[in-house]
């Protein structure tokens, strides 16, 4: 069978495939830089792994408590090294990334202290968390309080209401780097570098924490690499590979990551309790393959950017622009096209590919949302995955693909879907 029968037998029509087939090859250069910057972050999974000597008795599991468990706290090293950070907490007690982000805030936080977000609105879930919205056991609840300074209109950080901002009770700055749900754009690691040598300017004390959700592996360098002294993130996305069923990790400073082991755990036990129940061997192969992995969602976000531009759809990021995290905003302008988008995804995927997904009201966020996921891990987002809140301007967020051949068939069944509903414009 041609690759061209192969697609056919699977639903794709020879339009479809052709617009694929000229995209990809129009994106070669740019699909052999981020294999470059996958072969960077690869060694640098390497060279922690070896040097931590990672061994077959890492993959013994752990128990009740947990005490001793070597694989774990080996795993938790390689990350420190990983990251370039003092210390680090990798567990699959840290339910996801929410739970890693609002540990680490309330790890370090006491009553009247303040937050600060210098980067406009942070992610839908942590609203809760802090109690923009109010919410049962909200760091608001304890006396922490909240501050915003919206970005500026171009999307650039606003230097001087930022010193404003910052006052005797700021000790935490949170700083999200991936766009999330939003239309901004995702910050590089050198602009979030640069934003933190400013507010340690201001005040030197003061947490720098970076939500590296989504970014972990798309540059070759990590926040943590510029002052960051907290990069947090969720393990069923960037750094897990696609192979860690569940976990968070905070890496940075000593100081803050014990306090999270504190609080995760309980006072006096910290990070010696834990039991690992026998994920490390999959926590651990994920991070050695996240490099590559991250790549293939790379190039799939690319592609789809570069085939809805060439119908119109406006893309963030744009399908020429550099990219900061996986993440490829699509606005399709109509809740049917979101709708349709997200089945072409599901109907390409390994798991569940004959199943529908409608809208609904997911805990957490604000308006329906719908999601398309066949993934091996429930809501694992490095697996090829789709969601669109229902609400304008009707942006489609798509993200990962565990190999670049998947993520390239599922943005070509979305664009089927689109067509065969008759919501494709003609190509500009
Ligand atoms: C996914 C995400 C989170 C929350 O992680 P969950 O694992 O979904 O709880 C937080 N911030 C950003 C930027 C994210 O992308």
């Amino acid at each position: 069978m041609s690759l061209l029968e192969q697609y056919e037998s699977l639903g794709i029509d020879r339009e479809v495939y052709e617009i694929g087939a000229a995209t990809e090859e129009k994106l070669a250069k740019r699909f052999a830089a981020i294999d470059k910057t996958a072969e960077i972050c690869q060694m640098k999974v390497i060279a922690a792994m070896q040097k931590n000597r990672v061994s077959a008795e890492c993959f013994e599991t752990s128990t009740g408590y947990g005490y001793n468990d070597m694989g774990r706290d080996t795993l938790e090293a390689v990350y420190a090294d990983v990251f370039h950070t003092e210390s680090a907490l990798v567990r699959a007690q840290i339910t996801c990334g929410t739970h890693a982000l609002s540990l680490a805030m309330a790890a370090n936080l006491r009553p009247g202290d303040e937050i600060l977000s210098p980067v406009g609105k942070p992610y839908d879930t942590l609203e809760q968390v802090i109690g923009i919205h109010p919410a049962k056991g909200s760091l608001a609840e304890f006396g922490i309080t909240y501050r915003q300074v919206e970005l500026l209109p171009d999307g650039s950080f606003d230097y001087p209401a930022i010193r404003e901002a910052i006052n005797e009770r700021t000790k935490l700055i949170e700083i999200q780097r991936s766009k999330g749900y939003l239309t901004r754009p995702t910050f590089s690691v050198d602009a979030i570098g640069e934003l933190i040598a400013f507010i340690k300017s201001v005040k030197p004390d003061v947490i720098c924490m970076v939500d590296n959700c989504y970014g972990e592996f798309v540059e070759q360098k990590e926040p943590s690499d510029v002052g960051a002294d907290l990069v947090v993130g969720s393990l069923i996305k960037n750094p897990g590979g696609g192979l860690a069923p569940i976990g968070g990790y905070i890496a940075g400073k000593s100081e803050y990551v014990e306090q999270c082991a504190y609080r995760l755990t309980s006072p006096g036990l910290g990070r010696e309790v834990g039991a690992s129940l026998g994920v490390t061997r999959s926590l651990m192969q994920g991070l050695f393959l996240a490099p590559y992995v991250v790549a293939s969602a790379l190039k799939g976000a690319i592609f789809a950017a570069n085939i809805y531009e060439s119908f119109g759809f406006s893309c963030v990021p744009k399908a020429d622009e550099v990219r900061h995290d996986i993440i490829q905003a699509v606005t399709l302008g109509s809740p049917e096209r979101v709708i349709a988008f997200c089945k072409g995804i599901q109907a390409g995927s390994p798991v569940d590919s004959y199943v529908t997904p409608e809208p609904w009201a997911m805990p957490g966020y604000h308006s329906e949302v719908i999601m398309a996921a066949g993934t091996f891990y429930q809501g694992s987002s490095i697996e090829l995955s789709a969601d669109g809140p229902i609400e304008p301007p009707y942006a489609v967020y798509f993200q990962g693909g565990l190999t670049w051949a998947h993520a390239k068939f599922g943005i070509l069944m979305s664009l089927q879907k689109m067509k065969d509903g008759g919501y494709l414009p003609p190509q500009v």
